[in-house]
């Protein structure tokens, strides 16, 4: 359910020049900045050092990461604290909403760490986040990129229930390369909730994979063909950037034609809305998806 992570690592020299990112400075930035550390927040932006926070924050808008900021699972793509979490902030989901009301969004994106020692994994929290900021925002409209509750269904209904306008699970990778990327996750589990999504009615389904990791362009289309047999409208598609030389490191840096490629054929087999491109990350120019 987290984001790609950013950068760098004793690679570093050789990241090509399609990975060059804007510097986070600027007014805007410091506004986002200060929202977030006052209110004591964590956002997937800085847990998952992700590379466009100088243009998502200098455009005043920010991914917030809820139930903490340690995560129960250890994926190896992903710059997340993996442990064993505190006890949950019961008062988190007020500040995050109170958050998105001062920045002003007209969209905004919620995550959260996996929280699979809770019963219900985290989902009353979710659950009271999307009303708090239906509550203090009653015109933003939500995406909630969610886990998989580790298939405890009736907790991810607790969330759709709340109704977000945009339910996003990615799936990370494709099948072959789930042992090695998302151990603790299962290929057909993430489908099923993406399937559970799409059948409980009303929202946009969306998914995100990585590129980068050792895949064949074969697998990339089995898995969107995965993902539209199991309801999802929306992907995207990013390339896998090593966050620390304890992550995987990077199989290849995959050339902005390719991601072109996927996008044309990702639309050609029946995706509404395909954002590809080496920098993309699941909540980059999230309003959009709003289709
Ligand atoms: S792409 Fe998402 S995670 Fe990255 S800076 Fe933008 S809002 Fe934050």
């Amino acid at each position: 359910m987290i984001e790609l992570p950013l950068v760098n690592n004793n690679k570093r020299e050789r990241k090509p020049s399609w990975l060059r990112v804007k510097l986070p400075v600027g007014k805007t930035y410091r506004e986002v900045r200060k929202i977030v550390d006052e209110h004591k927040l964590h956002t997937i932006c800085e847990s998952g050092n992700c590379p466009n926070m100088g243009e998502c924050w200098g455009a005043g808008t920010a991914t917030f990461m809820i139930l903490g900021n340690v995560c129960t699972r250890s994926c190896s793509f992903c710059a997340v604290a993996t442990g064993r979490p505190p006890d949950y902030d019961e008062d988190e989901p007020r500040r995050v909403a109170e958050a998105v009301k001062l920045m002003g969004v007209k969209h905004c994106v919620i995550t959260s760490v996996n929280r699979d020692e809770l019963k219900d994994g985290g989902a009353a929290i979710w659950a009271e986040t999307i009303r708090q900021v239906r509550l203090q925002s009653p015109t933003t409209t939500m995406e909630t990129l969610i886990p998989d509750f580790k298939a405890r269904w009736n907790a991810l209904e607790v969330v759709l229930q709340e109704r977000p306008e945009v339910v996003s699970h990615n799936m990370e990778t494709v099948k072959r390369l789930y042992r090695l990327v998302r151990p603790q996750a299962r290929y057909e589990r993430s489908l099923e909730q993406i399937q559970r999504t799409k059948d409980y009615g009303g929202m946009r389904t969306k998914s995100g994979f990585m590129v980068g990791l050792g895949e064949t362009e074969e697998e990339v289309y089995e898995l969107m063909d995965d993902l539209l047999a199991h309801g999802c409208e929306i992907v995207t598609i990013g390339q896998y950037l090593q966050p620390t030389k304890h992550h995987l490191e990077v199989a290849e840096f995959v050339h902005p034609d390719i991601f072109k490629k996927y996008e044309e054929i990702g639309l050609q087999k029946g995706f509404k809305f395909v954002e590809s491109g080496p920098l993309v990350r699941s909540s980059y120019h999230a309003e959009r998806h709003l289709i």
